[in-house]
């Protein structure tokens, strides 16, 4: 690793006034950022400690959530209000890594993680997304864990982030504090596609600072559940998963939000789907048709075609379950 310079401010205006100077990385729980450092996938002149700042809060009141960006991810996924008013929000997080990591990772810092590409974190490999215009080797390569939408000739990489995908089903809203003051950005706008910049991952600003994400509460976000699979039980990133809310009235779906994961650079909500299920009973016909188009406009690449099968199945596991909670 290369050296750094290391500051801890107790302010998040000077947190942020260090945070925008060229080099720096804001630090969180370190799982992340530290091995990227390490393996020299990154490399920063000045990582900013930002766990002195107020930002620890989980706040409840009627219609939200509001959770700083340094809260714990075991902290979050354990709280009353979280496992009851939002439990897709609870089960993503338990699905996430494994204790320890959860133990010391925080929220802002599990939205900003990379993505999992094995060229992209081993750096004797090209990739457009740590080294722009290099070339990407995951196109013609090992792309099993790849995109099925979203993806561009540049990167074909998905979102690792369980989290994300339950904040996309749930609307939520990323807080944020920059050189130009507060911003708040709907999460459907958080992260970008890859296009001709995969090296650009979100639309945040040089030294913004998350500060806290906002998730309304009510009906649709109490019964909602997230499905994850994955290679094996123990600690893994999703191969597809999907978060999903659903309400229902006189034996119909009155409203019903998807969000999958694993199959594109960012959390992927099916509208769709969605369409395709609101106004109808859940029952075979329906769950067969929203599966159909939640997989409509899929490019597999040669080794990852098996996730197009395992979003359907995903989506009727999920909705099936829900459909059976009162
Ligand atoms: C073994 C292992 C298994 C894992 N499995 C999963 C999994 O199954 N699912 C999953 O979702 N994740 C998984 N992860 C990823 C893990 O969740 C992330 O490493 C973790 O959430 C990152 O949080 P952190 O606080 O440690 O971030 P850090 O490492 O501190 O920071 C990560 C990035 O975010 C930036 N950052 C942090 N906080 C802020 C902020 N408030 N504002 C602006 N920038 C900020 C940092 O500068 C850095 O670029 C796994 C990790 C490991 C090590
Ligand atoms: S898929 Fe993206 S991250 Fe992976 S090698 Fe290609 S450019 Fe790099």
């Amino acid at each position: 690793m290369r050296p750094f310079g290391y500051l801890r401010p107790r302010a998040s205006a000077e947190a942020v006034r260090a945070g925008s100077a060229p080099g720096a990385a804001y630090l969180a729980g370190g799982t992340e950022l530290l091995n990227l450092m390490k393996d020299g996938v990154q490399a920063h002149d000045r990582v900013i400690d930002i766990n002195a700042l107020p930002l620890k809060e989980i706040e409840v009141s009627a219609g939200r959530i509001r959770i700083g960006a340094l809260a714990r991810m075991a902290e979050v996924a354990a709280h009353p209000a979280v496992r009851t008013q939002v439990p897709v929000l609870s089960s993503a997080l338990l699905n996430s890594a494994s204790p320890q990591v959860r133990n010391m990772a925080a929220i802002g810092g599990n939205l900003l993680q990379r993505n999992r590409c094995g060229y992209f974190r081993d750096s004797g490999f090209p990739c457009n997304k740590r080294q722009p215009g290099s070339g990407c080797p995951a196109r013609q390569g090992h792309n099993r864990m790849h995109a099925l939408f979203g993806a561009s000739e540049h990167c074909v990489a998905v979102h690792a982030s369980d989290l994300a995908v339950a904040l996309q089903a749930l609307e939520a809203t990323v807080l944020t504090l920059g050189a130009e003051g507060a911003r708040r950005i709907p999460f459907a706008e958080f992260y970008r596609l890859p296009g001709d910049t995969p090296q650009l991952e979100t639309g945040l600003r040089p030294g913004e600072l998350i500060t806290a994400v906002e998730v309304p509460t009510g009906p649709l976000t109490a019964r909602s559940r997230y499905l994850k699979l994955r290679d094996r039980e123990s600690f893994e990133f999703a191969v597809v998963s999907v978060a999903a809310c659903l309400t229902q009235r006189g034996g119909r779906v009155q409203e019903v939000r998807l969000a999958f994961g694993g199959v594109a650079p960012r959390p992927w909500r099916t509208p769709e789907a969605e369409a395709a299920l609101r106004g109808r009973p859940l029952d075979v016909a329906s769950l067969a048709a929203a599966a159909e188009a939640a997989v409509r406009g899929a490019r597999p690449l040669a080794h990852n075609g098996f996730k197009v099968e395992l979003m359907r199945r995903a989506l009727t596991g999920v909705l099936t379950e829900l459909g059976r909670q009162r």
